[in-house]
C-alpha cells in the first residue's frame, strides 16, 4: 500500500494516539547531542500526559543504541535497521518512519532541528498528513486544549515569539527542536524498557535519491558547537583581519571562533562562525563578545552560555546590558591585554 493510499484510509482520532515519539538521530555511528535534548523535553512532555516516552532510531546497526536511550529516559525503542540503511537517504528513511507512525499511531514527534531532522520531518509530516512546527525553541502541553502540543518558535526575524498548534484530528503532532535550546537527559544506567525491532520491507520501493559519497570538512578549527570556549566578533572587529585577535585568544584558551551575521555578511568569516537566529546556536560555558552591539537575533544563538563577558565601546549596547561581566573599550587594546595576561599565567603553552 502506499503513503498516499494509508493516509487517506487510516481513522484519524487523538485518543487512538498515545506517547511522545523522539526520533534519535545517528552520525557517523554515534547518536548526536541533540537526542538527550530531546529525552529530555519529551520525558517531561509524556509525565504531563501520563503518557509513554519512545525512541526510534533508524539505520545499520543501530539497536546497539537502545540501552543509552534506555538510560536517558525512553520506555521503549522502535529500531528500524538493516544493512541498506546505513546513509541517510530522506525519502527511504521517511517512508520507513511515516509507516511506522501510521501503524503505531503516536501522540506527538519530536526530531532535531538538524539539517537531516529539518528535511526528513517535513517529509514525514507531509506523508502522515500531520502538522509540522519547525525549528521549535519551547515546547509544553496545552491542557486546557486537551493535550495539544504548544509548540512556540521565533518569527518575523526573532522579534515576535509564535505558538502554534496542530489541527485537532492530525496525529503526531510533529516538531523539530533547534538544537542546545534544552539540556540534555541525566543518564540513568541500566533502566529498563523495551526493544522493538521493525522489520524493513524496502521491496518495490524505489526512491529517487541516493547516496553517492560523504565528504567530511577539513578544517583544523574547533567547531562553534561542540567549544566549550568562544570568542565571538562583530562588526566592531572591522575587517577580516579584525578576526586575528580573537584568533589568537582562541589559541591560548583552546576555544572556538564565532561571529555576528554582520561579521558573516560582510564577508570577514565564513558562514559556518554565525551564531543567531540564522546561524548556529551555542551553549558554551564561557562567550567573549567582542565588538556585537547583542541585537535579539544575536542573542538567541547564544543567550544560554553559562558566562557571558562583552566587550564594546557603547556602555549602551544591549548585550553590555546583559553580560555576566561588561567591560567597556576598545576590543584591540582589550582582547591581546587578556591573552598577554594569560600567556604569562601557563594557558596556551604546548
Ligand atoms: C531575519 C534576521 C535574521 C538574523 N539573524 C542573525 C543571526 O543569526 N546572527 C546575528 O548575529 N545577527 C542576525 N541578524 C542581524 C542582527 O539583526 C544584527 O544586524 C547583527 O547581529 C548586528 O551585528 P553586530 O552586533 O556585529 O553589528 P552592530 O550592531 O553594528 O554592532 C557592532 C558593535 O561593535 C561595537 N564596536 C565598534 N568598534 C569597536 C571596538 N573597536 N571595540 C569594541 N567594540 C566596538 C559598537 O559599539 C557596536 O555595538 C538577523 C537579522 C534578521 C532581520
Amino acid at each position: 500500500m502506499s503513503n498516499e493510499q494509508s493516509i487517506l484510509s487510516i481513522p484519524i482520532s487523538p485518543e487512538t494516539h498515545k506517547d511522545v515519539w523522539v526520533y534519535a538521530e545517528v552520525r557517523h555511528d554515534n547518536l548526536i547531542p541533540t537526542v538527550f535534548e530531546l529525552l529530555f523535553l519529551g520525558k517531561k512532555l509524556a509525565a504531563d500526559l501520563n503518557e509513554k516516552l519512545c525512541a526510534v532510531i533508524i539505520g545499520k546497526n543501530v539497536s546497539q543504541h537502545a540501552q543509552t536511550l534506555i538510560d536517558h529516559g525512553a520506555d521503549k525503542v522502535y529500531a528500524i535497521e538493516h544493512d541498506h540503511l546505513e546513509q541517510f537517504v530522506d525519502e527511504t528513511y521517511a517512508k520507513l518512519l511515516t509507516d511506522l507512525l501510521l501503524k503505531e499511531k503516536p501522540n506527538k514527534l519530536l526530531l532535531p532541528a538538524s539539517t537531516i531532522g529539518r528535511s526528513f520531518g517535513s517529509r514525514v509530516a507531509v506523508q502522515a498528513n500531520t502538522g509540522i512546527t519547525a525549528d521549535a525553541t519551547e515546547l509544553s502541553i496545552n491542557k486546557e486544549k486537551g493535550g495539544l502540543l504548544n509548540a512556540t518558535r521565533p518569527s518575523f526575524g526573532g522579534t515576535l515569539m509564535a505558538t502554534i498548534l496542530c489541527v485537532r484530528g492530525h496525529r503526531p503532532e510533529t516538531a523539530t527542536v533547534r538544537p542546545m535550546t534544552f539540556p540534555r537527559a541525566t543518564p540513568e544506567p541500566g533502566r529498563k524498557g523495551d526493544v522493538v525491532k521493525v522489520p524493513v520491507d524496502l521491496s518495490g520501493f524505489k526512491p529517487r535519491e541516493r547516496h553517492i559519497r560523504f565528504e567530511p570538512e577539513v578544517s583544523q578549527e574547533i567547531d562553534i558547537s561542540q567549544a566549550t570556549i568562544i570568542i565571538s566578533g562583530g562588526y566592531g572587529v572591522g575587517g577580516a583581519n579584525g578576526f586575528n585577535a580573537l584568533h589568537d585568544l582562541a589559541k591560548t584558551l583552546g576555544g572556538a571562533v564565532g561571529a555576528s551575521r554582520r561579521a558573516v555578511d560582510s564577508g570577514w568569516i565564513s558562514y559556518r562562525h554565525q551564531i543567531g537566529l540564522t546561524g548556529r546556536v551555542v551553549r558554551p560555558k564561557l562567550y567573549i563578545a567582542a565588538g556585537i552591539s547583542g541585537q535579539i537575533q544575536h542573542l538567541a544563538g547564544m543567550n544560554s552560555a553559562e558566562t557571558i563577558v562583552c566587550i564594546n565601546k557603547d556602555p549602551e549596547a544591549p548585550l553590555m546590558k546583559l553580560a555576566t561581566l561588561s567591560v567597556q573599550g576598545d576590543l584591540f587594546e582589550i582582547l591581546p591585554a587578556i591573552n598577554k595576561e594569560l600567556q604569562k599565567c601557563g594557558f596556551g603553552a604546548k
